[in-house]
């Protein structure tokens, strides 16, 4: 029997009996259920899936992996767009049950579960009246948006997820726990504010807070594109973002309205549309009159923009991305979003395989567009653009990843050459992208990755390969 085969039923039923959680195995009744993960286009069948408990599981896991050189999953939120919180054939650490949150409102600081997802911090930190900035969506896990970087609606007067990291436990590929933070391991906080899961399974985050009211102001309205107007909203959304305070986080998006679409003025399926979105800090009424513009841009097709708890604004997407359909999604920075660009993206925005996928277009400025003291590398570019393709049959893949591919190599010449690594398809463009997108980060984050990870055991993600 080879050393990996995990036929040898004494070596799993040690690794059940030390778990504090639970150990999955293809014969559990809740297998079909513990395997899945968000983006159903990953269909995996992992040998061992352990649910984590602790710290102290994650390392027994970890030691699992590397004891039968299996590969090894991390799971936080399992939200991730590429797929990797699955794994064929090898194990995922699920950390769901690791979710608590705790907040210290006299030092501004929150510290999460590596399970925990953004909606669970919101609901806490809220009470303090604060929050971390994460991003626009409550599901999704902190752990992989957080150390991949974290764009959200407080990213331009707070910065991103990870520039806003300060301290964390860390189970690494030799199964110790350490702690990272500016006086322990501080290169390995370093690695850990934007590198992505290279370097260490993070059992507990502890994020810097601000204060953010409980009501505040959001834009959500979705304008006609018809008769060639979705170029002119583009180019009026950039324009306005140029001179736009950075206590606003604003984002357009491009599509047709789907069939069946609630809140839509009756008979505009099909439709296409560009639609702002965005929030204002500090006093509601001032953040309407800043937006008004954006608003007043043409007769809406629906329209959800008002005053509203933050915890809702944070809710405003949830139901548009159904667990178990089909996603691609990608991106690029883009230094020029010229009206070539915006004529590309208005056009896909009409064309799309599907009515339910969108073009997203981030501004990024303010506090967001400052170096992070991380392996996040900042792009100079001031407009994050990300075709996401979501669909329902799988007949329909091939049209839909073409769609979204189409796309970012015709926007290709206007940008950087670098991407956003959560929103990068299923990282299947390599290693050449992953150091292009580090930048000027790729070296040094290579040296931690040979400090705590020399044998790259935590590879699936955006992979850096250990320095030599
Ligand atoms: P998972 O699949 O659990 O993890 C993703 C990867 O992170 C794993 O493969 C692993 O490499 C690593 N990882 C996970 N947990 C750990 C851990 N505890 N320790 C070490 N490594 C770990 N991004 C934004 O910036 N802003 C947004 O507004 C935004 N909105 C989104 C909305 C939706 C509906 C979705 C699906 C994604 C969105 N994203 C957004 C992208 C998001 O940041 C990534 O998909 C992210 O990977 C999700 O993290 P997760 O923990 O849920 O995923």
């Amino acid at each position: 029997m080879a050393d990996n085969d995990l036929g040898a039923l004494d070596t799993l039923s040690a690794l059940t009996a030390q778990v504090d959680g639970e150990v999955v195995t293809p014969d559990h009744p809740d297998f079909e259920v513990a395997r899945r993960v968000w983006n159903g286009i990953h269909d995996r069948r992992p040998r061992v899936i352990i649910r984590c408990a602790s710290a102290a599981d994650v390392s027994l896991g970890v030691a699992f992996a590397r004891t039968h050189g299996l590969p090894l999953a991390v799971r936080g939120g399992g939200h991730g767009v590429a797929g990797h919180g699955t794994v064929d054939e090898g194990v995922v650490l699920d950390l769901a049950a690791m979710r608590s949150v705790s907040v210290d409102d006299q030092a501004r600081e929150v510290t999460v579960g590596g399970g925990a997802t953004w909606g669970e911090v919101d609901a806490v930190t809220q009470e303090a009246g604060l929050a971390v900035p994460g991003g626009v969506f409550s599901r999704t896990g902190v752990a992989g948006l957080a150390l991949a970087g974290g764009y959200g609606w407080l990213r331009n007067a707070y910065g991103l997820s990870c520039a806003n990291l300060v301290a964390a436990e860390v189970v690494t590929a030799q199964s110790e726990v350490v702690q990272a933070s500016a006086t322990e391991n501080p290169e390995l906080l370093w690695a850990l504010r934007g590198g992505g899961g290279n370097v260490g399974v993070v059992t507990s985050f502890t994020f810097r807070a601000h204060p953010v009211d409980r009501e505040v102001y959001f834009l959500m309205v979705h304008h006609d594109a018809s008769d060639g107007d979705g170029a002119r909203a583009l180019r009026d959304f950039r324009d306005f973002c140029a001179n736009a305070p950075d206590s606003t986080s604003l984002m357009a998006f491009a599509g047709v309205v789907p069939e069946g679409a609630h809140g839509f003025v009756p008979g505009s399926a099909g439709r296409p549309f560009v639609a702002f979105a965005g929030m204002v800090l500090g006093d509601p009424a001032e953040g309407e009159r800043v937006l008004r513009p954006l608003h007043e841009f043409g007769v809406p097709l629906s329209d959800a923009s008002g005053v509203m708890p933050y915890v809702e604004v944070q809710k405003a997407f949830d139901e548009e991305y159904p667990d178990g359909m089909r996603y691609y999604w990608k991106s690029v920075n883009v230094t020029d979003l010229g009206d070539a660009a915006i004529e590309a993206i208005a056009a896909a925005g009409r064309t799309p395989a599907s009515d339910l996928s969108t073009i997203d277009v981030w501004h990024v400025a303010g506090a967001a567009a400052e170096p992070v003291d991380g392996a996040f590398a900042t792009s100079s570019a001031a407009f994050l653009v990300n075709p996401e393709a979501n669909w329902v049959d799988a007949a329909d893949d091939d049209a839909n990843i073409a769609w979204t591919r189409s796309l970012v190599s015709t926007l290709e010449p206007f940008s950087d050459g670098t991407r956003y690594l959560n929103f990068a398809g299923f990282q299947e463009e390599g290693a050449d992208l992953v150091r292009a997108s580090f930048g000027d980060r790729y070296e040094r984050l290579a040296a931690v990755k040979a400090q705590w990870d020399p044998e790259n055991l935590f590879r699936l993600n955006p992979n850096v390969r250990p320095l030599e």
